[in-house]
């Protein structure tokens, strides 16, 4: 397959330029979760011009675009997946192509995701006789938040399935691998990230007569203490969890115990089974507690996204063909997983896939800022290796299961 992996290397150089411009414009106009009404509209036309077989616009009543490209020769169909999201953050970075939207920048570099399925979707439309099978293009809507019509939206709405996918595989670009270097690992990748809110409910009365009221101050800070012991007593050692209460609020004055104390936390995990006990857990915590001072509760969990676990096979697979494309050296298998969240995961409880990290490192341009940084930027030379390893991976995974 000497040929297929020089042809996708030097069509996806090709490109290059078409897909940095069309990563500029995304970039120029980014659209916060569930509002990418003209990304979409850009990525559909730009789907039609390519000639793409089908393009369903709106899917499921959302911003999402699903591309289908049917090859020449039988065979199962491959999803590839980009999210095009833009967060609420005021760019910083000065350069030509910054946003002109005020507060909202493309900080997760999911205008270069959305640009490299583009080049994607061009170079198999190119190499159409060889590909055996289907290949499904999701360009996915609201990534970076829960209440928006996002990966669990799609999948419940059926873009899995009609044609159904056999794997699916999706990119993220990482400012801690230098460009050219793609890293992943198989198994668990990524935690879940779901959100708990809690109201403990007291009653009210003057400070210097506590006995005739209830304390939520202070059954609050006994409910926060008792829920760091959650991860530490009840999840074993060797499952990485966390949870951690961020933001607390309640009383008006330093003379007053008010009726209410407000909290709210998120926990993370590595294993369906852990984050599965998160909810029952919590709940028990609260009960007693708040039982034991005389207060009451009210406990909200909210499903954010399951962990991210890379099907070991697939993966292993994976691997492989992006040694064949890039060379062993630039495949980097990443020793540990992190307690980042990405929705991604969602696609992967229903079939077999692999996240990728996409180096975009490079000192000298000064593309190092972490992820959601109001600096962040991309190494615009990691596009082309993002077009090459998407095209060969869905390329090379229809010609071996057809
Ligand atoms: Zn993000
Ligand atoms: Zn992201």
């Amino acid at each position: 397959m000497e040929n297929l992996k020089d042809e996708v290397l030097k069509l996806s150089e090709d490109i290059k330029g078409e897909v940095i411009e069309w990563r500029r414009h995304i970039h120029m106009y980014p659209e916060l979760s569930g509002r990418e009404f003209n990304t979409s509209e850009f990525v559909a036309d730009k789907l039609k011009e390519f000639g793409v077989d089908e393009v369903l616009e709106n899917f499921a009543g959302s911003t999402a675009v699903i591309g289908l490209i049917k090859g020449k020769k039988e065979g199962p169909t491959v999803a590839l997946r980009a999210d095009m999201d833009a967060l609420p953050t005021e760019e910083k970075t000065g350069k030509p192509y910054a946003s002109k939207i005020k507060g909202v920048m493309h900080s997760c570099g999911h205008d270069a995701h959305t640009a490299m399925l583009l080049g994607t979707a061009k170079v198999l439309c190119q190499l159409r006789e060889k590909v055996h099978g289907n290949v499904k293009l999701i360009f996915q809507p609201c990534e970076e938040r829960h209440d928006c019509k996002g990966a669990k939206w799609l999948v419940e709405n059926g873009v899995l399935e009609n044609p159904k996918v056999s794997a699916i595989f999706g990119l993220h670009v990482f400012p801690d691998l230098p460009t050219g270097y793609v890293g992943t690992k198989p198994g668990p990748f990524l935690a879940s990230s779901d959100v708990f809110r809690v109201k403990i409910k007291g009653r009210s009365t003057h400070a210097s007569r506590p006995h005739q009221g209830i304390d939520p101050v202070l059954i609050s800070a006994q409910a926060v203490t008792s829920l760091h012991h959650v991860v530490s007593r009840y999840v074993d050692p060797l499952e990485p969890a966390v949870l951690t209460i961020g933001k607390i609020e309640g009383g008006f004055a330093e003379n007053v115990i008010p009726d209410e104390v407000r909290f709210e936390g998120t926990v993370r995990a590595l294993s369906n089974e852990v984050r599965e006990n998160f909810p029952k857990l919590i709940n028990r915590t609260l009960k007693g507690v708040s039982e034991a001072y005389g207060g009451n509760y009210e406990f909200e969990f909210e499903e954010g996204t399951p962990p991210l676990i890379n099907d070991e096979k697939v993966t292993l697979f994976v691997i492989g063909k992006m040694r064949e494309l890039l060379g062993e050296e630039r495949v980097i298998i990443l020793d540990r997983p992190t307690m980042g969240g990405e929705d991604f995961s969602v696609y992967l409880q229903y079939v077999p896939g692999t996240f990728i990290r996409l180096g975009s490192r490079n000192e000298e341009k000064g593309t190092v800022y972490p992820l959601h940084n109001s600096r962040f930027d991309v190494d615009e030379d990691a596009l082309p290796v993002g077009v090459a390893v998407e095209s060969y991976l869905a390329l090379q995974w229809l010609i071996t299961h057809s």
